[in-house]
């Protein structure tokens, strides 16, 4: 009997270590936008936003309403993180609502777009406690936020002088013993990925924008300052040129491009 006992304790207790055994879910919701889960934690970057750009996918009416109400997955969500404020990233509104419903939620963005967030949603005065805010600048931050750890920095965003005033942050978060690496719409300047040197983080997933994965300035990148143990192309637009998953194809072969909302990678 009590053999018996001891032998269910034990699966039972393997059981619960093959499951929990740190397993990272990655669901891409669309553009750049994801829901990481594992390890009894849940975030969400860049996907609170609306169809305003027509060329890049945007989340579905059925996901949106999930968000809002709060259903599985998108119940207890420890955190939202927003790279920037473009409108294929971030709605205030959105985010705002999705604040006021998820009490349990904190934000961490730029000081940008907690200026666009209390400019444009009315219920801002309720949602303010929430969201964290840093200042751009040169220096890696590191927050501890709801049991997650951020390591977060700027990177100007792609397109010159035209883009100069949008600040854009990069992410490193740690969910279920992993780390996992979304850069927004980050320049591909090397000389700023030297700065602020990836590699150190042993990053596993790296959430890259696809163009990354067929450009030399964007494989200079991958290969030397960040080196990733995964990678995954996101951005990718709704009428693509087949050239470029070609390229990503022979250049990355193990790599996965996000093109279907609601694809999910385990790692
Ligand atoms: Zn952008």
């Amino acid at each position: 009997m009590n053999l018996m006992k001891a032998f269910y304790t034990s699966i039972l207790i393997l059981t619960a270590f093959s499951i929990s055994a740190q397993d990272l879910k990655v669901t891409y919701i669309a553009n750049e936008g994801v829901l990481l889960e594992g390890g009894g934690s849940k975030a969400i970057i860049d996907a609170l936003f609306d169809d305003f750009y027509k060329d890049y996918l945007s989340p579905s009416e059925a996901t949106v309403k999930q968000m809002m109400e709060s259903s599985s997955p998108f119940d207890q969500v420890n955190l939202i993180l927003t790279t920037h404020f473009h409108r294929d990233h971030f709605e205030a509104n959105l985010t705002g609502n999705f604040l006021k419903n998820h009490r349990e939620t904190r934000l961490l963005s730029s000081e940008q777009v907690k200026g666009e967030l209390e400019s444009k949603y009315v219920d801002y005065s309720q949602i303010t406690s929430q969201i964290k805010a840093h200042k751009r600048g040169v220096q890696t931050l590191e927050d501890n936020i709801n049991g997650l750890k951020v390591y977060s920095f700027f990177i100007n965003h792609a397109g010159g002088e035209r883009t100069a005033h949008i600040e854009n942050m990069g992410f490193i978060i740690e969910i279920s013993g992993k780390r996992v690496l979304h850069l927004g719409d980050a320049d591909m300047n090397p000389e700023r990925f030297k700065e602020v040197d990836l590699t150190k983080y042993n990053i596993d997933v790296a959430l890259v924008p696809y163009w990354y994965m067929s450009s030399e300035e964007g494989m200079d990148i991958i290969n030397n300052h960040i080196k990733a143990k995964h990678l995954i192309g996101i951005h990718y637009p709704k009428a693509p040129s087949a050239s470029a998953l070609e390229a990503i194809k022979e250049n990355y072969p193990k790599a996965t491009v996000f093109q279907k909302t609601l694809t999910e990678v385990q790692y």
